[in-house]
């Protein structure tokens, strides 16, 4: 089924860690606490640690209720999209209202505002909290990623273990490593170490499948990740390929964007709006094309295009309208 016309869900979405997953987006765009170097949503506009209704709640509930109505199946329902959800000051109201339901919810945090005790209470009602964590200091989480001033490492720690020792859900703990500034064996030590005093119940290694916010945000290669992995206590997974979840909806609008791309390079915007579909659903799909070298990333001025590799790189030209 197709969900354009829905405001705040997006999806289902193939999901590298949650299967067939339907995203409930709180924040317009990019309205995040940190700006990543590595975020797949590009730069950060709105850098802020102030909580606020930034979309109605009772309009996301009943968006939630009415596709829950709809028939349509979901894994998983997933406080997730285009920044940090808990930067929502009534994003528990929602999570009480999922907890109600027969599918479990999932928020995806990067855990900054963990510090806040009704941060922590609201977040506790969902099943699964995934929280980030690819830093062990304050000069380590400045350089990747980029936080509100204000934020303090260990301050945000200290939270998050506050946050464990109250919480009887899923812990899982997502680690971005990055080629050259968070990868060494003697640094991701140094993550593994602060992540087992959470006592998760998984870890996850990610890198960067898709063109992250700065170019110098580089991948790990596979084998290397598979090294890693035993630094962690449980040992950790590597990020599946979500080829395997992929959906028919999916696949469709995959097949669409791939003609539309073999026509004339677009932005990821250009992708968002011609389509109606979510940033991160766009993301996702350009994730799989060019992991499948169906689709190339170019930086042209300030802008990527996506290209279909069937166009030569000489027949490359901004089309801006
Ligand atoms: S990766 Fe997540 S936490 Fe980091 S800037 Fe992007 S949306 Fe914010």
């Amino acid at each position: 089924m197709n969900t354009p016309h829905y405001h705040y869900l997006f999806g289902p979405v193939p999901s590298r860690r949650f299967g067939r997953s339907l995203g409930i987006d709180l924040t317009p765009r990019k309205t995040c606490s940190l700006d990543c170097v590595f975020c797949q949503l590009g730069r950060t506009t709105r850098k802020t640690l102030e909580r606020k209704a930034y979309v109605p709640t009772a309009d996301v509930i009943e968006e939630i209720e009415q596709w829950l109505k709809s028939g349509t199946s979901a894994d998983y329902l997933t406080l997730s999209g285009s920044g940090e959800p808990t930067l929502h000051a009534q994003f528990g109201d929602v999570l009480a209202f999922l907890h109600r339901q027969p599918i479990p919810s999932v928020l995806l945090t990067n855990g900054t505002l963990f510090y806040l005790p009704e941060v922590r209470a609201a977040a506790a009602q969902a099943q699964v909290v995934k929280v980030s964590l690819s830093a062990w200091d304050q000069r380590s989480f400045e350089w990747v990623n980029r936080p509100q001033q204000q934020l303090d490492f260990a301050t945000i720690f200290d939270g998050l273990r506050e946050f464990r020792k109250g919480f009887d859900g899923q812990l899982w703990i997502e680690v971005f490593l990055l080629a050259g500034i968070n990868a060494m064996p003697k640094d991701v030590k140094k993550i593994a170490r602060l992540a087992r005093a959470l006592r998760p119940d998984r870890i996850h290694l990610n890198t960067t499948a898709r063109p992250p916010a700065e170019d110098f945000a580089a991948a790990v290669p596979k084998a290397r990740l598979e090294e890693l992995t035993g630094l962690f206590e449980p040992p950790a997974r590597i990020a599946a390929d979500e080829t395997a979840h992929r959906s028919p909806k999916t696949i469709a609008d995959e097949a669409s964007i791939l003609a539309m791309l073999k026509r004339r390079p677009c932005t990821m915007n250009q992708i968002e709006t011609a389509f109606g579909l979510h940033i991160n659903e766009v993301s996702k799909i350009l994730g799989h094309l060019i992991d499948t070298h169906q689709v190339r990333a170019d930086l042209k001025r300030t802008e990527v295009y996506y290209t279909s590799t069937s166009i030569g790189s000489h027949s490359f030209q901004t089309q801006d309208k």
